[in-house]
């Protein structure tokens, strides 16, 4: 019998997607939703393999210079219990991510630009380099920071960083931050540029279903991934928070599961366009669907964060409300991501880095130029 005719195929087909081919994906529901997802799930096999690599996340500081009206964590919120992590802390997160073979961290933070801050990291990151013989990827997201800083975060051992775009559209992106210097659109894109000009392997990403976005936004976000040769994607379902200033279009959004499900149609549509990228399964997926991460997987992702933050800061760490396993402790999210991840027929990269296959190193392409 002869492959179903129907606008997704037509679109998969085709060689080169454009935002209209992209919105048809976007919009795909029911059967056609599962077509795109089996293609996707096919060409991640193909190209990045069928492994989930672990990024052990350690969630640093809930400090944050910003107003994001969609975050929790915004300066703003009065009603959060601000704290740092210690250094002990943090090392032994590493330890145990380090013996557990996760291969790979995260760091991740509110924004501070301090050089008391940016100091601490990069002695954290050194320290981080001997307990651990220089062996593991280190992803940071630690917002904007200067070219010179991310130069020397990159040098102290750093090899990854994580600084979504939130939402590609310029007009948009002022309408969920305040309108201030800190808070510009450009700043953004510039420090994407300077993220690869310091040859990290680049991650962005965006949030799906915030007030006032299209689908055809959601096109653009796709074309400016690509556009921008991102090495590795994060996207999640917009969660409302209760204390921020976008709670107040609550009744404008499409219900959860509609947000959840174009994010799978995102994620799945995502590696159709960019087939070697790394693609995290949120954590936000599972706040809406107890076996979101793992839909996610099956749409496409190779990527996931056990969380390694102690049990006592995370309910501080809410950039969304409604959040999963915030009373659980590193080993409890081991076992149970673990056990989903083998029973949807995927392996763990265990002692795997698992870096973006996309990802040229900047002094490879130079010596292609000369
Ligand atoms: S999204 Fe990030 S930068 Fe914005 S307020 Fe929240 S923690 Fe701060």
């Amino acid at each position: 019998m002869g492959r179903l005719k129907t606008m997704v195929n037509t679109v998969l087909d085709k060689a080169i997607l454009t935002k209209n081919d992209l919105v048809t994906l976007l919009n795909a529901e029911g059967t056609e939703a599962l077509l795109l997802r089996q293609r996707a799930e096919q060409l991640k096999m193909q190209n990045v393999g069928n492994k989930v690599y672990f990024r052990g996340l350690i969630e640093y500081s809930n400090i944050c210079a910003k107003n994001c009206y969609y975050c929790g964590l915004r300066c703003a919120n009065t009603a959060v219990v601000r704290y740092q992590m210690r250094d002990e802390e943090v090392l032994d997160a590493v330890r145990y991510a380090y013996n557990e073979r996760y291969a790979s961290l995260v760091i991740q933070s509110g924004e501070i630009s301090t050089p008391a801050f940016v100091d601490k990291i990069t002695a954290l990151l050194l320290q981080i380099g001997e307990i651990t013989n220089h062996s593991m990827g280190i992803t940071l997201s630690l917002g904007e920071q200067s070219k010179e800083t991310l130069q020397q975060w990159r040098n102290a051992g750093a090899t990854r960083y994580l600084l979504r775009i939130e939402t590609s559209n310029p007009d948009l992106y002022c309408k969920i931050h305040p309108n201030n210097a800190l808070h510009d659109f450009e700043n953004r894109v510039k420090t994407l540029q300077w993220l690869r000009e310091t040859d990290y392997q680049t991650g962005s990403g965006v949030m799906v279903g915030l007030p006032f976005q299209t689908i055809e936004d959601l096109a653009n976000d796709l074309l400016f991934f690509k556009n921008h040769d991102i090495d590795m994607i994060g996207m999640g379902p917009y969660i409302e928070h209760s204390q921020t200033p976008l709670y107040q279009y609550r009744d404008m959004l499409m219900p959860l599961l509609w947000r959840f499900e174009k994010t799978l149609n995102m994620i799945a549509a995502l590696r159709v366009l960019m087939p070697d990228i790394n693609i995290a399964a949120s954590t936000a997926m599972q706040a809406i669907d107890p076996a979101g991460r793992e839909k996610a997987i099956i749409a496409g992702a190779n990527v996931i964060m056990p969380n390694l933050t102690p049990q006592k800061y995370r309910g501080e760490y809410l950039l969304y409300e409604n959040k999963p396993c915030i009373d659980e402790e590193a080993d409890q999210c081991k076992r149970c991501l673990e056990r989903r991840i083998l029973m949807i027929g995927h392996q763990i990269g265990y002692g795997e880095t698992g870096d973006s296959k996309h990802y040229v190193p900047e002094v490879s392409s130079a010596l292609i130029q000369v």
